[in-house]
């Protein structure tokens, strides 16, 4: 579909669209509209900004005109993005009768609500916690339910609606299309997707896929066992601040303590957190006085600091886009970042498909390099230093012994791993408070 005019639009939804000055498709509703008036269900990998409200909005519309007696649930994250919807609702909407929408979101009162239910809404939009409060009252019912759809569902499960999720869906007809958005692809999504989606059709969209040329960016090769070592040597040998992303709020949690008990001063953010202690690792990290953030995708994706140095991939995201996203943090606004990808050779795949959308997208070709040969002496040395290291000056070594620390990557379910087996913690094979550093990488 190229134009809005190729669908057959109903009068009014074509004017609204004129008005909203909607003229030509953005690439997810492109693709995602013809695939949803078909009627199957759909899952649609975009970010907020793509215009994906619309690419469910319209055949939703389309839907509850051609039945009366049906109604649309959409569910999101934030009471936010509920009312951001709401307001493309109403847009698009504007010259249709009998429209009527009713937004369930927690930290209203309850009053406005029980009315905007009384007058019979062809479409709720609901955050899960107040949906399952009027469930649980029985002030809303969702038995004509004829479409639903889980908007931001990747958002919706970081912040632990999962057990929502599931009482809700008890609550609304087996029969009926479901439509699933987000902007990652994780195992947590396809898993969401498998239980309550029947045979979707998938839409994405590559909403970033040239990155800025001021990102140095390298890929550096490492192992499972070695990523540990890769990342304390990367990180040595940079000066400024970093941005670590990793692949899931157990491994944020653990290489945040990892780079912790190296004496680096580094703080976290991730969906399991709560909104306070993001703002405050965030602050920490926006004045300088934290120097290295490490963040999920999800978490990362509101944060807005100028001026950081270096990005580091300690697990590649799943989703190629996100690599763009992710660099797209240091290099702003012509200043020099670097972004450095720390890539198994389970993670290969994934790299190739980055660095297939930057060839795509014109991007530099990033430069590929091998982990640094392992600074054993160092490593095999922990010296006796004081609790906290220096993080800018040389240290000195001595008696390099044979024997290395186990410091492997952390294991999917987030126990430590690897580095020759250990499958405990690797805090228990490192004597604590011992600093790394590699006189080759200090500047
Ligand atoms: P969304 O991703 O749905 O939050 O939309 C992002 C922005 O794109 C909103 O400001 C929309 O008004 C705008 N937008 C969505 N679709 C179109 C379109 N087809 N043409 C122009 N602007 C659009």
């Amino acid at each position: 579909m190229q134009q809005f005019n190729e669908l057959n639009l109903p009068q009014p939804l074509k004017q609204a669209l004129e008005t909203m000055k909607f003229e030509t498709p953005t690439p997810i509703q492109a693709q995602a509209i013809p695939v949803a008036l078909k009627g199957g269900d759909l899952v649609g990998i975009a970010q907020t900004g793509t215009g994906k409200t619309a690419a469910f909005g319209i055949p939703t519309i389309m839907r509850l005109m051609e039945n009366p007696a049906a109604t649309a649930l959409i569910l999101a994250p934030t009471r936010e993005l509920a009312i951001q919807i709401e307001g493309v609702w109403r847009d698009l909407t504007r010259y249709m009768k009998d429209m009527r929408s009713a937004i369930l979101v927690g930290g209203y009162s309850m009053r406005p609500q029980l009315q905007a239910l009384r007058q019979k809404p062809r479409l709720i939009i609901a955050t899960p916690g107040r949906l399952i409060d009027h469930l649980e009252q029985r002030t809303v019912n969702l038995a004509t339910v004829a479409v639903l759809i889980l908007d931001e569902a990747d958002r919706m499960l970081d912040m632990g609606f999962a057990p929502q999720l599931n009482q809700i869906m008890r609550h609304v007809p087996k029969e009926r299309q479901t439509m699933l958005f987000t902007a990652t692809w994780e195992k947590e999504t396809d898993a969401l997707a498998k239980r309550y989606l029947n045979q979707p059709s998938r839409v994405a969209v590559a909403s970033a896929s040239k990155a800025a040329d001021t990102v140095e960016q390298t890929a550096v090769e490492t192992t499972v066992a070695k990523k540990n070592d890769t990342l304390l040597d990367e990180i040595n040998r940079r000066a400024g601040t970093l941005l670590i992303f990793t692949r899931t709020k157990s491994r944020t949690d653990r290489v945040t303590k990892f780079l912790a008990s190296y004496g680096l001063s580094v703080s976290r953010i991730h969906g399991g957190r709560s909104q306070a202690q993001r703002n405050a690792a965030l602050a920490g990290f926006k004045s300088g006085q934290i120097r290295i953030l490490v963040a999920t995708d999800i978490a990362a994706r509101g944060i807005d600091v100028t001026g950081i140095g270096h990005v580091i991939n300690y697990d590649l995201p799943n989703v190629p886009e996100d690599y763009v996203h992710r660099i797209g943090r240091t290099g702003r606004a012509g200043a020099s970042g670097s972004a450095v990808a720390l890539v198994t050779p389970e993670e290969r795949p994934l790299w190739r498909a980055i660095t297939t959308l930057l060839q795509r997208g014109g991007s530099n070709a990033p430069k590929t390099v091998a982990a640094a040969a392992p600074s054993g002496l160092v490593r095999s040395a922990p010296l006796p230093q004081p609790s906290r290291a220096p993080q800018n000056r040389p240290r000195q070594y001595r008696n390099p012994q044979p024997q290395r620390h186990q410091r492997g990557e952390f294991t999917r379910d987030g126990r430590g791993g690897g580095g020759g087996g250990g499958s405990s913690s690797e805090r228990k094979d490192r004597p604590a408070q011992s600093a790394v550093t590699s006189p080759r990488y200090w500047r």
